[in-house]
């Protein structure tokens, strides 16, 4: 018996032995084909070549400099390339080891450019309910899952939370999809308003939600509204692409399909595809402007901050999704998925919405698919369907509904972007015999 701590203490979970492509083998040598790639994260799959060798040459050459000495040869490239592919006006990188380390240093970044700019007044951040920034203190006050919270709610600082764009949930059947965004942005403006106009730091959002309600993209216009408020205030949109950025939407950053640019991005889980631990921020010219002309001092870091090794690793990765063609790839085969979840499932009394985008889907499970009514959440359904993929062999990444009734429970796929259609039918196929053992 190890002594690992697990995330779940009472799971008697299997060994990963390897990975090789879109399938995780265990002790045992069976096979799960990675459907969710882990959480959102392997975009490449397993054991590739190009990224391994990459880390090799790294650790041949320097594993490790502290970044109050040095900057590296991939940390630069890195960041150089990022930019070269970024939304317009995004132009410095600091890279860290994950998502919640890069939507903390978004948050401060954000709060200390006020105060160089003699704006200390602006101390609110607002971010939108059923939404998750990470785990840490700080970005887990910013999300707005009350299941993730709810245990340490006296440790929050105080964060204001508006409607998602949760079309499936949250549009009244007589207004349209427009009028429906329309509505739900301008919430925005009203708790602007309430705070002070002056008072407010960012407003956060993930442009296609992930794990709380599973591959929700907001409908056409909302965030055109949303950018629109925050300039008419002053506000900076942070945008947190950690789960659906790198490609995973068919575009390298979810936000190129909405036609705005945020004022800081964060990016992780497909960064490093896995490979290694990495996530970065990426801001504006204005914001670094202000920082440059200020103090000139980020007040912020972490020992790992800029890792060589880490930059070599998702430098290889990037370079694969950019001039390997893999992120169109992935939008080609999430119209091939989609349409094959959508031919097996659509009529399904027990689905009630088929959604996402690129390799990033999702199904939601619903007791009722007239009234749209959730499971009652004592019965766990997201957690039995993820037994029975697991022991099917597949891997896919389950969610519960909430107490509140706004959302039934989920199943989130995210495979790599290199599987082939004999993947997707893999994948729709053992998800049926799981969900018809469930349901
Ligand atoms: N933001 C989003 C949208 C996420 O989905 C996650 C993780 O699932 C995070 C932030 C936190 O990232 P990490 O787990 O790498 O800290």
């Amino acid at each position: 018996m190890s002594h690992i701590f697990p995330r779940h203490t009472k799971a008697r979970l299997p060994t990963v032995a390897r990975g090789e492509g879109v399938y995780l083998y265990d002790q045992n040598g069976k096979a799960y084909l990675d459907g969710s790639g882990g959480a959102a994260v392997s975009c490449l799959g397993h054991g590739d070549k190009q990224v391994t060798d990459a880390i090799k040459a790294q650790l041949d050459t320097v594993a490790f400099a502290h970044t109050s000495f040095f900057t590296s040869y991939p940390a630069e490239q890195l960041a150089d390339k990022l930019i070269e592919h970024a939304p317009e006006g995004l132009d410095r990188v600091y890279l860290v080891s994950g998502g919640s380390e890069a939507m903390e240093a978004a948050l401060k970044l954000a709060r200390q450019y006020f105060v160089e700019t003699d704006q200390p007044q602006r101390r609110h951040i607002i971010a939108r309910r059923q939404s998750y920034h990470g785990n840490t203190l700080g970005v887990l006050a910013t999300g707005g899952n009350e299941w993730r919270r709810a245990p340490f709610a006296p440790l929050l600082v105080e964060t204001s939370h508006i409607s998602p764009c949760f079309e499936y949930r949250g549009k009244h059947p007589d207004e349209t999809r427009i009028d429906y965004g329309l509505r739900v942005a301008n919430e925005l403006e009203t708790e602007i308003q309430r705070l002070g106009e002056d008072s407010v730091i960012a407003f956060v959002a993930e442009p296609v939600v992930g794990a709380t309600t599973g591959a929700v993209p907001a409908v056409e216009g909302y965030f055109k509204r949303i950018r629109e408020i925050c300039d008419k205030y002053g506000v900076l949109l942070i945008l947190d692409e950690v789960m659906c950025g790198m490609g995973r939407t068919g575009t390298l950053f979810a936000s190129e399909q909405e036609g705005i640019s945020p004022d800081i991005v964060a990016i992780a889980k497909g960064l490093g595809a896995g490979y290694q631990p990495i996530g970065a921020m990426l801001c504006s010219a204005k914001i670094y402007a202000a920082i440059e002309a200020g103090s000139g001092f980020f007040q912020h870091g972490h020992t790992y901050v800029g890792h060589p090794t880490a930059s070599a690793a998702a430098l290889a990765v990037l370079t694969k999704l950019t001039d390997g063609g893999l992120v169109e790839r992935c939008a080609m085969m999430g119209d091939k998925l989609q349409n094959a979840l959508q031919q097996e499932f659509g009529q399904h009394a027990n689905v009630g919405d088929i959604r996402g985008r690129g390799l990033f889907r999702a199904l939601e499970i619903v007791e009722d698919r007239e009234t749209k009514a959730p499971f009652a959440q004592q019965r766990t359904i997201h957690k039995a369907l993820k037994q029975e993929c697991f022991d099917a062999g597949l891997i896919c990444y389950p969610m519960g509904g909430t107490v509140d009734g706004q959302r039934g429970d989920h199943i989130l796929l995210a495979p790599p972007f290199i599987i082939e259609e004999s993947h997707v039918d893999e994948i729709v196929g053992k998800l049926k015999v799981a969900i018809g053992r469930v349901l």
